[in-house]
């Protein structure tokens, strides 16, 4: 299994508030990718803590586990780096309200399994096609959920950035889980919206196939997405199965 990641401030930011973490685990990998919001530093604050316990708090679990309790474990590790977040924020007036979206899995040899919340997506790459395997937690998905909208119509809406679950912002928070079947010759990629907004998926499906390994997928993509002139960070994390080679883990 090959793996890596990239992240882009872009040139309209005053800072990368996206965050990633790819960690090989005894038999698989483990990646995270979240992107944060808040004023000052917190949007910083909030992904790079949400990412570090996400990534601690699942390794460690995933060290005593046969791969029956993936679920619970990505869950309990939502759970945990929102507990983090919301309590910082709730004890340091200056951070109030900030959090982070989170896209993470667990890459076994045959499985994928991910957890989402917020508008930061998984995908699963084949020579087959692009599936969308988290579903975004987003105000233009619930218009579109509702009908009010094409899903044409929410990526240009005015109102697409706004988010409807976050990790760090409630004391509590929901996520969801998502598993997908994986074999030889299967890529898997997590990205944040500065990604997505500007690269639509017939396009992130053709750029990943025809990069020769997973750290040219990567720069091909972020190239991409910031040649389009988007005005976010652009993060992606991308995991082909069926390769064997070092990677950029954090
Ligand atoms: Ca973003």
């Amino acid at each position: 299994m090959e793996s890596y990641g990239l992240s882009e401030q872009g040139p309209y930011r005053a800072e990368n508030q996206d965050t990633f973490r790819i960690s090989p685990e005894g038999i698989g990998v483990l990646a995270v990718v979240c992107d944060g919001m808040g004023g000052a530093a917190g949007g910083r604050l909030a992904s790079d803590m949400a990412a570090e316990s996400f990534t601690s708090f699942s390794s460690i679990s995933l060290e005593l586990s046969d791969g029956s309790e993936d679920e619970d474990i990505l869950r309990l590790a939502v759970t945990a780096a929102n507990r983090k977040i919301y309590e910082f924020a709730y004890d340091n007036e200056e951070y109030a309200g900030m959090g982070t979206t989170l896209v993470g899995g667990v890459f076994r040899p045959d499985r994928a399994l991910l957890v989402n919340v917020g508008d930061s997506r998984a995908y699963r790459i084949s020579r087959d096609g692009i599936t969308r395997l988290t579903k975004d937690h987003s105000l233009v998905q619930q218009m579109v959920d509702a009908g009010e909208l094409t899903y044409e119509q929410a990526r240009r809406h005015p109102r697409r950035n706004i988010i409807t679950r976050a990790v760090g912002t409630e004391p509590f928070v929901t996520s969801d889980i998502f598993e997908a079947p994986a074999r030889e010759g299967d890529i898997f990629l997590l990205c944040s919206d500065g990604l997505t907004g500007a690269v639509e998926d017939p396009e992130l499906h053709r750029l990943t196939l025809a990069a020769p390994d997973a750290e040219s997928a990567c720069r091909a993509l972020i190239d991409t997405a910031l040649a389009r002139g988007t005005r976010d960070n652009a993060t992606a994390v991308v995991i082909i199965y069926g390769k064997e080679s070092a990677d950029n883990a954090e």
